[in-house]
């Protein structure tokens, strides 16, 4: 194709402002051209289900617009990867492309996320294009939302396309301005193959596939690849695009967009942002890539019932070919017997992998206190990245530790803003910049991530009653006064409780989680002491009472089937039951106490 035919773009947007829906708008407006001019074969073996996992997973469809130019466009759309919202993720798929539409709710206006995804595309000199999505909604304010989009984001919005994704108003509208306003992709389909992987995943049946985009060159069915990062050499058996279904084309030219497979069976040999070449003409260089994600949280994963850990290997195994950027290693606990240490790109990323595992591999999970990687300085001069508080070093060998801190932006109407940052404060924030735009407030803020990382977003969309939107990028690493608390039940240390906190921080969290283990460990015949200490330190104590016998007593008599019932609860708990020492402490109890907040 023609480079001056083909337009390749993302749609930006803040969750909720309308992304999927407009994308299937344009899918569907297209579509009809599409049937009658696509002669390519549908992929063998395509089925109901591996068309639910496309949608899922397929991150770039191509449309044919028939323009009122009279010329009939290949219009790219790259879809920011499914599974996490965070900025890390998007970075590839704007990559991709030469534009993006910047998809903005008019009855909400700009948000944190807008803001960020604005932010990545001008980093990756994108065009923007300004979508007012909602325009069907009472509460729409066109006006508003432009002169915000003017004055937070410094777009011109005096063309932007007021659109309802929903009822399909003025879909050509956003079609016209891709076409008309968005930039041709440039290359050179003579110079050697430059292909970059935005993306890749593992099919059952088809192995492993890689989503690319071509800058120059070309891909051919049959030909001998190399992956210059690896160099490991494989024959293409498949070229194809996204309609959203499979179809198989015979080459892929400079600045299209669509997927190979070359019959790979381990999602590792596909390092995303690295560059495919010919194995015969190699390119003297590959193409800039992206910055690896790296995991930036950290927590332990344990099955409730300990029969299920090889269940579990099994399915965070599954889970980590879907998902490069996911990982994990065994761990064992005193408390909580055998699992795995697994990393993450940020807490939504953690949610969603727990949530995954527990509905599609039905897995019961106790998951402990998140943690951040925090670079421990020795006084031997070496520096250690630890991911686990239990794996705390001697503090007599410690010279100092540092701790991430990240860039926060927080917008929310002004109303919240006392709440707001008197909650920035109390998890040591150091305000950077507040404006006011449109009756919302623009907050920026300087935060150490171990204290977001435990119930930030829960406090702040609950102080502002779900109207803050938050978004946060990694600063860099600054020495904090850190202390590894520890949580003893009846003198025994529990390692899955313990935490690294910040001095100031260590009495108050030491005596709420205290408070909260007294109401969850049920009483035994003994007295249970329950502290936190900071080394041999205690900072905070709780105790419970021992069980009187009268309390037995009063358990008896009644009605016979609500004793069954409680007998039966009984049994299913105890097999929940985590013996220390002497003490039985319930699982629930784990999970409970770890939910700060
Ligand atoms: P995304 O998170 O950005 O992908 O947002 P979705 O496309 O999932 O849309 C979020 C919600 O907004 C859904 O309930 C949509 O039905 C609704 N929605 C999307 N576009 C419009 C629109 O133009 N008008 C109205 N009234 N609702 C819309
Ligand atoms: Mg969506």
């Amino acid at each position: 194709t023609d480079l001056s035919k083909i337009r390749n773009f993302s749609i930006i947007a803040h969750i909720d402002h309308g992304k999927s829906t407009l994308a299937d708008r344009l899918i569907e407006f297209c579509g009809a051209i599409e049937a009658r001019d696509m002669k390519a074969q549908l992929l063998d073996n395509m089925d109901i289900e591996r068309e639910r996992g496309i949608t899922i997973k397929a991150q770039t469809v191509r449309l044919n617009y028939n323009a009122k130019d009279g010329e009939t466009y290949q219009l790219n759309l790259m879809d920011t990867p499914g599974h996490v919202d965070f900025a890390y993720e998007v970075s590839r798929s704007l990559a991709a492309c030469e534009g993006s539409l910047l998809v903005v709710d008019a009855s909400q206006g700009v948000e944190a996320q807008t803001l960020a995804n604005v932010y990545q595309a001008l980093d990756a000199n994108h065009e923007i294009v300004p979508v007012l999505n909602k325009v069907d909604l009472p509460a729409a304010d066109v006006d508003r939302v432009k002169t915000q989009i003017e004055d937070v984001i410094g777009l011109d919005a005096s063309d932007a396309v007021e659109i309802s994704a929903k009822t399909g108003l003025n879909i050509e509208g956003v079609l016209e301005a891709i076409v008309a306003r968005l930039p041709s992709p440039k290359g050179d389909r003579e110079a050697p193959l430059q292909a970059l992987i935005v993306d890749s995943w593992y099919d059952a049946y088809l192995g492993v596939i890689i989503l690319v985009r071509v800058f120059n060159g070309e891909l051919k069915l049959g030909q001998k690849v190399r992956f210059m990062a690896t160099g490991a050499t494989r024959e293409l058996d498949r070229v194809g695009i996204f309609t959203p279904k499979k179809v198989a084309v015979d080459r892929l030219g400079p600045g299209e967009m669509g997927f190979v497979t070359a019959a790979i069976k381990d999602i590792r040999d596909t390092k995303v942002g690295d560059t495919i070449t010919e194995e015969r003409r190699l390119a003297e260089k590959p193409l800039a890539g992206f910055k690896p994600s790296i995991p930036v949280v950290f927590c332990g994963l344990f099955p409730a019932d300990a029969a299920d850990f090889e269940h579990l290997r099994d399915s965070l195994g599954k889970l980590a070919l879907n998902d490069a950027s996911f990982q994990y290693e065994t761990e064992s606990s005193a408390a909580l017997g055998f699992g795995f240490r697994c990393g993450f790109l940020g807490l939504l990323h953690l949610e969603i992998i727990q949530e995954r595992l527990e509905r599609e591999f039905d897995l019961d999970l106790i998951t402990t206190a998140p943690s951040v990687v925090y670079k421990m300085f020795m006084t031997d001069g070496t520096v250690l990245e630890m991911h686990n508080p239990a794996d705390m070093p001697d503090v007599v060998k410690i010279d100092h530790i540092e701790e991430p801190w990240i860039k926060a932006t927080i917008m929310l109407p002004d109303e919240y803003l006392g709440g707001v940052l008197a909650l920035c404060t109390e998890r040591r924030g150091i305000q950077v910049d507040l404006t006011y735009v449109g009756g919302r407030a623009m907050l920026v803020y300087e935060l150490p991530l171990n204290e977001v990382v435990f119930d930030f977003y829960d406090r702040l969309k609950s102080i502002s009653r779900g109207y803050a939107s938050f978004d946060y990028h990694l600063e860099g690493y600054r020495e904090g006064d850190l202390v590894k608390m520890s949580i003893l039940v009846n003198a025994e240390p529990v390692d899955a409780l313990s935490m690294i906190v910040h001095r100031s921080q260590a009495e108050y969290r030491g005596r709420q989680l205290c408070e909260r283990l007294k109401d969850l460990i049920p009483r035994h015949l003994f007295k249970i002491p329950i502290q936190a200490a900071i080394g041999a330190k205690v900072i905070a104590r709780e105790t419970i009472a021992a069980l009187r016998k009268d309390v037995l007593a009063k358990c008896y008599g009644g009605d016979i089937s609500r004793k069954r019932k409680l007998l039966d609860k009984q049994k299913e708990g105890k097999k929940r039951m985590r013996q220390f020492g002497e003490v039985e402490i319930p699982q629930s109890a784990f999970i409970a106490a770890l939910k700060m907040g």
